[in-house]
């Protein structure tokens, strides 16, 4: 199996890369404000990143997007990974299953959010449904037109800048776990909390609730009852670019302890010539090709 990048992969990771050495100019402006950056700032960022074509990368060219394969996303993504701050939600990347709506749909929530213009924020996870998903207990009661959504949501990234959600809850007596977009401005959505995490992040993990919030019924993206299948569909998918981010951040960190070994000098030479200190950055190295080729 051969695993170099073709000529096109190549000339990907260094635009990416090129991207990601803008974003790490912020890092610590963000880290000394406790993650968020200001509205221009984030603003001219989003707008280089359109410009390197590095912008909803995952999202199909005829709509905007960059339309790369997975494999190309995952080049991008890993150099993204190597920037502090969760920076890396600058360049957004909409939830993929948004390609699976209507046309009014996507003219209305998904090529906003191509263009820069909107943010959308997943909500699945709950209070007592966590690893397990499919146990969520927010409801969808039938109404005139549409339904009503009542819940509570935690852990939702990037609910803060969102201007929409997409909602999991279970429709109508039989349960059938549904999406919904739900817009953050509408009467009974309320943020909660936004609780402070170990990282310092660009954006939150905030928490809501929804009390009576009325969704008309072409704002079900992908049908009743498929819910829980386009979540599935896309914690794959973001777990996945997870595991590529984490592979760039390892780079980065081995990068720093490979030139700190080298200047550090203790009993009279670099510490990178004592053999344990090799140990370590050889065990690193090799753990970091081992999880790029499994991602
Ligand atoms: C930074 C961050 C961002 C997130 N973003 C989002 C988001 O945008 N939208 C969203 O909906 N959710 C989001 N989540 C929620 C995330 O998906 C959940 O945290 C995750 O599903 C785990 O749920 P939990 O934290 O309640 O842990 P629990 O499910 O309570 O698990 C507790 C522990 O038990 C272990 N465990 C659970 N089940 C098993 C099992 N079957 N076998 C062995 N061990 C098990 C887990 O691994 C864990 O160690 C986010 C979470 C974090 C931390």
């Amino acid at each position: 199996m051969d695993f170099r990048y073709t000529p096109e992969q190549a000339a990907l990771k260094s635009r990416a890369a090129a991207y990601t050495r803008l974003l790490m100019e912020y890092e610590n402006q963000s880290e000394e404000a406790g993650g968020p950056l200001p509205e221009d700032t984030v603003r001219e960022l989003t707008r280089a990143a359109i410009d390197a074509g590095v912008y909803a990368i995952n999202m199909p060219a005829e709509w905007g997007g960059a339309g790369l394969s997975l494999l190309d996303q995952v080049i991008v993504e890993e150099e993204f990974g190597k920037v502090t701050n969760c920076l890396w939600d600058i360049p957004w990347r909409p939830a993929n299953v948004l390609a699976y709506g209507t046309e009014a749909q996507r003219e209305k929530y998904l090529l906003p959010i191509i263009r820069g213009e909107r943010f959308d924020a997943f909500a699945v996870t709950e209070p007592g449904a966590g690893s397990d998903p499919s146990s969520g207990t927010s409801t969808a009661t039938r109404t005139d037109g549409g339904w009503l959504l009542n819940g509570e949501k935690w852990f939702v990234t990037c609910g803060d800048i969102a201007d929409f959600l997409l909602v999991q809850a279970d429709a109508g007596p039989e349960r059938a776990a549904t999406l919904f977009f739900v817009d953050k401005q509408a009467p009974g959505v309320e943020m909660t909390r936004v609780p402070r995490f170990m990282h310092s992040a660009v954006n939150g993990h905030p928490e809501f609730t929804f009390t009576d919030v009325f969704v008309p019924d072409e704002d079900v993206l992908g049908g009743v009852g498929n819910g829980y299948e386009l979540t599935k569909e896309w914690f794959t998918d973001e777990r996945l670019m997870i595991a590529a981010r984490t592979t760039g951040a390892a780079e980065r960190a081995l990068e720093l302890a490979r030139d700190w070994a080298v200047e550090r000098r203790q009993f009279g030479s670099p510490i990178a010539d004592f053999q344990l200190i090799q140990g370590m950055l050889a065990d690193c190295a090799t753990d970091i090709a081992v999880n790029r080729a499994y991602t």
